[in-house]
Formats: C-alpha cells, sequence, structure tokens
C-alpha cells in the first residue's frame, strides 16, 4: 500500500520494527515523541520506524477548547501540527477501523482509500500502541441525534461559538417571540469540566456580546446545566463544586441538579423534572466512552469497553501491544481501593505516555518494565473570563486566584514552545482590546455566495454549502448541525424588530 504521505508505509523490505500508533491525540502524540527521541539511533539506521495513523494532522489540546469557543484562543492554537513535531515519524492521515492482534495487522482507511475507492487496507506491525480516546457517551434520548451537539473537537467548540452568536442575531431580528425564546435558550446537558467549562465560557462571551445588539440583554438569555447527579465538577471535590453551583446560579444559570434530559424531539427539550424548553441549542457532554475501535479488536476489553491493562501499560495478556489515556483501563496502583482504575482524564494521559514509551524502549532493549504511578493531583476549572476553581494538592481555590492558577497550569501543559508563545500572547492581547463578537458560520460554507451567484441552487435548498445568513438569503443547513435553524421570522424592511428598551447608545464605541 502507498501511503498517503511521503514514505511508503508498506516496502517490500520492511524496517525491522514497525511501532504503530493509533491515535494521534495526547498519548498517540506524547508516546510518538517520546519514541522519536529514546529511538533516536534505530530510526537513523533504518532499524526502526514509527507510523502513526491518526484522522486529523493535529493534536487537540481539548482543555483549550471552551476558551476556543468563547474566543480567548484563536482554533489554530489549541492544535499542535503532527508533522512539524512528530518530525522522525510517519503521519498517516486515516482511521483504524479494526486492529487484528493475532496477525499483527491493523486495517486502515485513509483519504485515499476512499479516493480509490479501493476500500481499507492491512498494516503490519510490530508493536501497537492504541491510543484513539473516547467519543461522546451517548443515550437513546429521542431527538438527541438529530439536535444535539457534542464537545470534543474544535470544530464543535467553534461551530458552538458562530451558532450561540447566530442565535443572538436571529433573536434580534425576528419579530415572533416564540422563535426568539428557543434561539436564546441554551441547554447543556453533563456536569462534568467539558459542559460547566462550554457553558460558563460561552456564556460569559454571549453576555459581554449582548452589549452590541440594540434588543437583547443579558437575562434575555437563558442558560439550563442539566445534571443527572447532585453534584457538578466532580474532579474538582464536594466544596469546590458546590461553590461553582452557587457561582453559575448567581449568574442566572440555571443549574439542575438530579435531572435528566428526556427527549428533545422537534427541538423542545423535556426534562425529567417536568419541564420544557423549546431550544435550537442542545450540547451534550454528558460523558465518554471508549472509541469503537476498541471493539473490532481481538484484544480483552473491560465491562465499559476499555483495554484491559497492566500497570506497564501493556495490555493484559497480549504481548507487543500497549495502551494509556482514555481507551485504557490502567490499575491505579497508588490507590487503597481494590481495582481502582486511572480516571480518563489529560492529567493521566500525558503522565502514562512517559512510562509508556520507556517500557516499550525497555522492551525492545530487553529490560524490566516499569509501573505507572501517579496519584491524582486534583483539578482546576475555568468559569469564564476571571473565574474559576481549583483543587489542587489539597489546596482549595475559587474565583480569581483559581482561574489564574487554571490559566498557568493549561500554558505549561500546552505542548511545544511555539504553541506556548501564541496562547500567551493571545491573552495578552486579549487584555489590551475588546473581545470578538462576531459569528463566522459563513466559514463552514465558503461555496455558499459562489453557488448563489452562479445561479446554482437556489437559497433555502438546505444543502451542505448552505446556511441561513440574513440579508443573502442562503438558506439552512442541515437540522442538527450547530447552524441548522429554521428561517426566523424578520422584521419586514424599514421596520425595526421588538426593542426591548435597551440604549443603544451604550458601549457603542468602537474596538479600542
Ligand atoms: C472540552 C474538554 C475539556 C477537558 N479538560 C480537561 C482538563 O481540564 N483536565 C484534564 O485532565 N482533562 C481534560 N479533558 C480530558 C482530556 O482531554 C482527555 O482525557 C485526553 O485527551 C485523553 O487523551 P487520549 O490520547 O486518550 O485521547 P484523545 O486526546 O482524545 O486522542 C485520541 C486520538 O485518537 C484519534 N482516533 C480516534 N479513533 C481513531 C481510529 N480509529 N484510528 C486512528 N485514530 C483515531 C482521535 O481523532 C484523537 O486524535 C478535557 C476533555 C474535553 C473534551
Amino acid at each position: 500500500m502507498k501511503a498517503a504521505n511521503t514514505r511508503d508505509t508498506t516496502s517490500e523490505t520492511p524496517p525491522r520494527t514497525r511501532i504503530l500508533v493509533v491515535g494521534g491525540g495526547y498519548v498517540g502524540m506524547y508516546t510518538a515523541l517520546r519514541l522519536q527521541r529514546k529511538l533516536k539511533p534505530e530510526l537513523d539506521r533504518g532499524d526502526a520506524e514509527i507510523v502513526v495513523v491518526t484522522p486529523d494532522p493535529y493534536m487537540t489540546y481539548q482543555p483549550f477548547l471552551p476558551e476556543a469557543a468563547a474566543g480567548s484562543i484563536s482554533p489554530r492554537h489549541v492544535v499542535v501540527p503532527l508533522r512539524r513535531v512528530l518530525d522522525r515519524c510517519t503521519i498517516l492521515i486515516g482511521e483504524a477501523r479494526s486492529v487484528d492482534h493475532a496477525k499483527r495487522t491493523a486495517t486502515v482507511v485513509t483519504l485515499a482509500t476512499e479516493e480509490e475507492g479501493a476500500g481499507a487496507v492491512e498494516l503490519g506491525y510490530d508493536e501497537l500502541v492504541l491510543a484513539p480516546g473516547s467519543v461522546s457517551r451517548t443515550l437513546p434520548v429521542p431527538g438527541l441525534a438529530d439536535f444535539g451537539i457534542g464537545f470534543k473537537t474544535v470544530e464543535e467548540a467553534i461551530g458552538l461559538r458562530n451558532h450561540v452568536i447566530e442565535q443572538m442575531d436571529i433573536a434580534s431580528s425576528t419579530r415572533d417571540p416564540a422563535i426568539r425564546d428557543a434561539a436564546l435558550t441554551f441547554v447543556f446537558v453533563g456536569g462534568g469540566y467539558a459542559g460547566v467549562e462550554a457553558l460558563a465560557e460561552l456564556e460569559d462571551m454571549a453576555r459581554y456580546t449582548s452589549r452590541y445588539y440594540h434588543n437583547v440583554q443579558p437575562e434575555d438569555l437563558k442558560w439550563i446545566l442539566v445534571e443527572a447527579a447532585g453534584r457538578i465538577l466532580p474532579e474538582v471535590g464536594a466544596d469546590m463544586g458546590r461553590y461553582a453551583v452557587r457561582e453559575l446560579r448567581a449568574r442566572n444559570i440555571d443549574v439542575r441538579l438530579e435531572t435528566r434530559l428526556e427527549s428533545c424531539e422537534d427541538r423542545v427539550a423535556v426534562l425529567s423534572d417536568g419541564s420544557r424548553f423549546p431550544t435550537r441549542t442542545l450540547v451534550w457532554t454528558a460523558g465518554v466512552k471508549p472509541a469503537p475501535v476498541l471493539a473490532a479488536s481481538d484484544l480483552p476489553l473491560d465491562d465499559r469497553g476499555r483495554l484491559v491493562c497492566t500497570a506497564h501499560l501493556s495490555v493484559e495478556g497480549a504481548d507487543h501491544a500497549w495502551a494509556a489515556g482514555d481507551a485504557a483501563a490502567v490499575p491505579d496502583v497508588t490507590s487503597d481501593v481494590p481495582g481502582a482504575l486511572c480516571a480518563p482524564n489529560a492529567q493521566h494521559a500525558v503522565r502514562q505516555t512517559k512510562v509508556l514509551a520507556e517500557n516499550i524502549v525497555a522492551a525492545l532493549r530487553g529490560r524490566p518494565l516499569t509501573p505507572y504511578a501517579h496519584s491524582y493531583a486534583g483539578s482546576v476549572a475555568s468559569l469564564g473570563l476571571h473565574k474559576g476553581v481549583a483543587h489542587v494538592y489539597g489546596r482549595k481555590l475559587k474565583g480569581y486566584p483559581a482561574w489564574l492558577m487554571h490559566r498557568a497550569y493549561h500554558l505549561s501543559r500546552v505542548p511545544t514552545f511555539n504553541r506556548k508563545a501564541r496562547v500567551l500572547a493571545e491573552w495578552t492581547l486579549s487584555g489590551l482590546f475588546k473581545r470578538e463578537i462576531v459569528s463566522l458560520g459563513s466559514l463552514e460554507h465558503p461555496r455558499a455566495e459562489f453557488e448563489t451567484a452562479a445561479g446554482g441552487r437556489p437559497p433555502g435548498h438546505g444543502g451542505p454549502t448552505a446556511r441561513a445568513r440574513p440579508g443573502t438569503a442562503k438558506g439552512t443547513p442541515p437540522a442538527g448541525t450547530p447552524g441548522a435553524l429554521d428561517a426566523p421570522e424578520a422584521a419586514p424592511p424599514g421596520e425595526e424588530p421588538p426593542r426591548t428598551g435597551r440604549d443603544e447608545s451604550a458601549d457603542s464605541s468602537p474596538d479600542s
């Protein structure tokens, strides 16, 4: 097979040892990075080869997604280009569909195989690192698949930002109170750090953005957090979780504990407490489950579908197979609780890669393996600009100090000096200038303008390049996407949309 890359990954005379890394996230990138350093002599001699199979040419620093959604960090700076960082590895943009470890082969689909219509190809390996992470764990909630959106990728984060601002534009221009109400209602399901940080950052951003609307005020926006358990943010402990609930409620965010989403058909979120919220925004962050490729392997899985691993990060009972991160059930040897496993978070993922890479090299060189041992240090979470909670090494912080710690911690963790410098520069600039408040949802449909000009499909066809864009009448995107909206009932030309009495002259100065 010719890889979609500069190097042929299946040449007639394969290198002596091929290490196949499935996944280019935290675990995949850091493991490959450490391996390319430690195996430099072998790589130089051609005795070893590291192949990274991943659907995207970048690693996403997920803890920065909420800030990307809020516009505090550009999307390009929350991702790390794999080809630049892993310059001694072969990067294959594709997806492993199955793994036959008994035969030491993985079935891989690349962009090229799809173009050629040739189907998946088999890629042989000697050592396997399975790090495909997790995907959103959904439940069979009616309407969820049609109207929900997750919050795990940079595309989702930016799509959501554009969508929220677009809802404010719709609310501002419609004369129909029902459309306005649904547009300004935002429902988030799941009170872990992904859901809470995403909601808190977006609410903060939308509250600020409303200054620039003559007829949308912060109190018009309805933010609802739905959590099935009796607390949020378990990662920061019970006290800080309670503080976070108080802080969010003080901002008029409707936090509903011990409540479940029952359905969201026809864009109406129905909760287990009987309440109903017509909404165009339903964000689902209620947990994750292991990536589907694991189920298509002959490797042992636990009851949650994660790879059963040893403390050495090898897959139980399978020589030459290794795993870490969200996809792996790794014993927590620091816990007193029998059978305790490491939680699926970045803190464990990044530390595991150090031991993982060392153990692979040790195995190749016939040396003893080291067990992974790290006791959870605690967590930090942002609740919007200048607001946060933290519980780290037994110390509890809230408000500005916690937010500062959140930024300092993640700045120290985001990979590469290049990204650290860019993120720091952006934070500094955003402290000096006003926030960005535009929706660039049209970027998702770059051909729409030209299609209309060229007399292609008529506006409102609902095709993939169309989107609701007031003024250009580009139509609407498919239901279920963040931009999936019914065309709002706009105020007739020459008539003002309904006003809410806000003083338009306030905050009308241009960006400083
Ligand atoms: C919004 C958000 C905020 C978070 N904040 C924090 C935080 O503050 N602190 C913290 O500790 N943790 C946080 N986490 C969790 C943390 O990001 C994850 O635990 C961590 O990314 C797990 O690393 P991983 O390598 O296992 O998976 P990932 O980083 O998800 O990487 C998996 C990679 O595998 C690829 N892949 C999937 N399937 C295949 C396949 N079949 N073939 C090839 N490649 C495949 C994926 O595209 C991806 O690139 C957050 C997560 C989210 C979503």
